[in-house]
């Protein structure tokens, strides 16, 4: 299972060259415990010339580890370890351990 994260959550990143970067989550690889994060591990990728568009070097975000982030509370703003409870239908309720507010 993954740490609870979901696309369009806020992160930030804990260890590594980017550390203290914050992004929003475009995109979850959960197979690969991955995830893409909005500005945040920018590469340069070079673009071959097509029909459609000119060649050139682009820049992209790569995926991050997802051991990598942490995810930042939207209502108290601090990084935050999620509490994730699964309730008897099966569904999952994420919580800020700091502030108990639940988390869509
Ligand atoms: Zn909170």
């Amino acid at each position: 299972m993954s740490l609870g994260f979901k696309k369009k959550d806020t992160v930030v990143v804990i260890s590594g060259d980017e550390r203290g970067k914050r992004g929003e989550i475009l995109k979850i690889f959960s197979d690969k415990n991955k995830a893409i994060v909005a500005k945040v591990n920018l590469v340069k990728k070079h673009v071959r010339a097509s029909r459609e568009k000119p060649g050139g070097i682009q820049t992209i975000e790569a995926p991050l580890p997802m051991a990598k982030l942490q995810f930042v509370c939207p209502k108290c703003n601090q990084a935050v370890r999620l509490l994730v409870q699964r309730l008897e239908d099966g569904s999952r309720v994420r919580t800020c351990r700091k502030c108990r507010e639940q988390i869509l």
